[in-house]
């Protein structure tokens, strides 16, 4: 094989890594994001199962007032009963007993309501914590992965514009240069595998001249169409095969 284009195969190898490495770390701040949203999210379901419980306690509590003033109402009906002297102001304060004790009644059964409801209010807001403790642990691990993540691309990187300062050293600047100027224009992507007549990442088919002149991987070719660097990788040779991968993976 040309030994440019064999360097430019292998060029287009690091750039694709490069560029996946640097897209990942970018995405590092949004993935951050995203926990932190996670953990907001289950601290507001803890919230609201908090305030439900409070407004439970505070409504109990307003009802046991309520029945202390009735029961209060109760005593002085029954003192004023023991005092009645006529059968109609008898009846009248019976009538009152009854009316305070109905809404004795009425305000205990809403009382125990309220105790019943407060059981399951419990029970989800100790749910609840449960859930955020579990998010909390979760959203922990996935940040320290984020972290061990972006120190191994960090190094990935170092080492991928290390071998590539070496590859481009062996390169002729002419055919760097237009490396670097399809690669510009083509979304880092200058070189592309020719198959069974056409640029597999265009996919526009090649002149059988050019495909023919291709196969022989003794030149730097061009796809007429999208402009990248041709090659050709006949069966069983496994490590251009490869870089026909990583080239096809990428957006034309
Ligand atoms: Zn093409």
């Amino acid at each position: 094989m040309n030994s440019d284009l064999e360097r430019l195969i292998a060029l287009q190898r690091l750039d694709s890594a490069s560029h996946d490495a640097e897209r990942r770390l970018a995405e590092e701040p949004d993935r951050e994001k995203a926990l932190e949203a996670r953990l907001e999210a289950v601290g507001q379901h803890v919230a609201a199962a908090k305030e439900h419980l409070v407004e439970n306690q505070h409504a109990r509590r307003a009802i046991e007032k309520d029945v202390a003033v009735q029961q209060g109402r109760l005593s002085k009906f029954r003192e004023t009963a023991m005092a009645v002297k006529t059968n109609v102001e008898y009846a009248a304060v019976q009538k009152e007993i009854a009316f305070a004790q109905g809404e004795i009644k009425t305000l205990e059964d809403k009382e125990l309501e309220l105790m019943l409801a407060a059981d399951d209010l419990t029970a989800a807001l100790k749910k609840a914590e449960a859930a955020l403790a579990a998010d909390v642990k979760a959203v922990n691990g996935e940040r320290q992965q984020i972290a061990a993540e972006g120190t191994e691309l960090q190094a990935a990187l170092e080492r991928l514009r290390g071998e590539r300062t070496r590859v481009v050293t062996g390169l002729s600047p002419q055919v760097l240069a237009l490396f670097e100027q399809v690669a510009r224009k083509r979304n880092g992507v200058a070189v592309a595998e020719a198959r069974d007549g056409v640029c597999t990442i265009c996919h526009v088919r090649l002149r059988p001249q050019v495909f023919n002149t291709v196969r022989r991987n003794d030149a730097i070719n061009q796809c007429d169409h999208c402009n990248r660097i041709l090659f050709f990788v006949p069966v069983s040779t496994a490590p251009a095969a490869d870089a026909g991968t990583d080239v096809n993976q990428s957006t034309p």
